[in-house]
């Protein structure tokens, strides 16, 4: 089967087209037909080794996708063969054919396509769990989306409004501030402009921001700290920039702040939080509340032009490889 494959760390230049053999599923897996990838920040990290856990090369790209059931592994229940699936993985997905654990796919209501579930699970799950159970949003608070029109600011828009939040977004573009709008945010800030913490506190009647969804990181994580309200919580989701922040965490005590790290991978092996999750999220997609940006698409051959147009900020919502 086709795959891309990665012997090395490094950036678009290190993936390989590549025929691998056909996997086939263990017990308690199940192998998937792949129609659609969707391209995360976090697979760049991943094959440049700048990653939360050390990737061992060589390795198969691509945590979450969407396919059609081929096989089961022995023991398998609960799903079969011929359904159609989204699937959150730890890599694997860059390639025709993929196995992960049976537990781990969700299935695809007919009327979302594998475009728009391949871009589901990685972002819809992570906004999920930022606002809901890490940062315990209230409706009518504040919340500031980073990177508010890519694959994870997209999402949260989305989930931030099915919460009752009010939401600043901010991007890098006037187009990308546009489909913010579209998407529900209620104020939209390029985050190219000069005085941006006035401008977020202007418009938060001076309070500031109850949540901010810090992606970035870098030198404007002590920006972002000088946005947050009483009592705010900022969630550290992700380092868009690569860069080393700084903070003096006793800052955090006359405003009574936190500063919260969120990572979707371990939330995935706990079922109780899964559960509530996935209660959470399939009604608003069964209802149409809720439904994945599809972006620009390339052929699974085109990864390293996908890697490339995501690392210039070209993207919005999510990319999605087509093998
Ligand atoms: P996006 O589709 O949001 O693409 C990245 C965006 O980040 C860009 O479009 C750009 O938006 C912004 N950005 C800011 N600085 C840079 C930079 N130096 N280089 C590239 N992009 C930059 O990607 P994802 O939705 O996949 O991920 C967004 C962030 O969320 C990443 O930091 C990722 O690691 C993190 N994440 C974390 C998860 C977790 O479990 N903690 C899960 C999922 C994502 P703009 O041009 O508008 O500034």
């Amino acid at each position: 089967m086709k795959a891309i494959q990665v012997h090395r760390a490094g950036g678009p230049e290190v993936l390989e087209l590549t025929d691998l053999p056909k996997p086939s599923p263990g017990p308690g897996q199940v192998l998937i037909r792949v129609e659609a990838v969707g391209l995360n920040f976090a697979d760049i990290l991943q094959v440049a080794g700048e990653y939360l856990v050390r990737t061992r090369y060589p390795m198969v790209p691509g945590m979450e996708f969407a396919g059609t059931i081929e096989a089961l592994g022995e023991g398998v229940e609960g799903v079969r063969e011929g359904q159609r699936v989204a699937a959150l993985g730890g890599s694997g997905a860059f390639a025709e054919y993929a196995v992960v654990p049976a537990g781990s796919v969700l299935p695809v209501p007919p009327e979302m396509s594998a475009a728009e579930a391949a871009a589901f699970p990685v972002s819809y799950f992570t906004a999920y769990f930022a606002l809901q159970t890490q940062a315990q949003a209230q409706p009518g608070e504040w919340v500031l989306i980073q990177a508010a029109a890519g694959a994870l600011g997209t999402a949260s828009i989305q989930i931030a409004k099915a919460l009752g939040l009010r939401v600043v977004a901010l991007a890098s573009s006037e187009e990308k501030l546009a489909l913010c709008r579209r998407l529900g945010a209620d104020v939209t800030l390029l985050n190219t402009q000069d005085n941006l913490v006035d401008s977020v506190r202007k418009a938060t009647e001076g309070k500031g921001v109850d949540i901010l969804m810090e992606v970035v990181g870098g030198a404007g994580f002590a920006h972002s700290l000088k946005m947050l309200a009483y009592r705010g919580r900022l969630l550290v989701i992700g380092s868009a920039s690569r860069e080393m922040a700084q903070m003096y965490p006793v800052a955090l005590m006359k405003g009574n702040q936190s500063v919260i790290g969120v990572w979707l991978t371990p939330f995935l092996s706990d079922p109780t939080q899964m559960q509530a999750a996935t209660a959470f999220l399939m009604p608003l997609v069964a209802s149409g509340r809720v439904r994945p940006v599809v972006g620009e698409r390339f052929k699974l051959e085109e990864a390293a032009r996908a890697f490339a147009f995501v690392l210039g900020r070209k993207n919005t919502g999510k990319v999605i490889l087509e093998p």
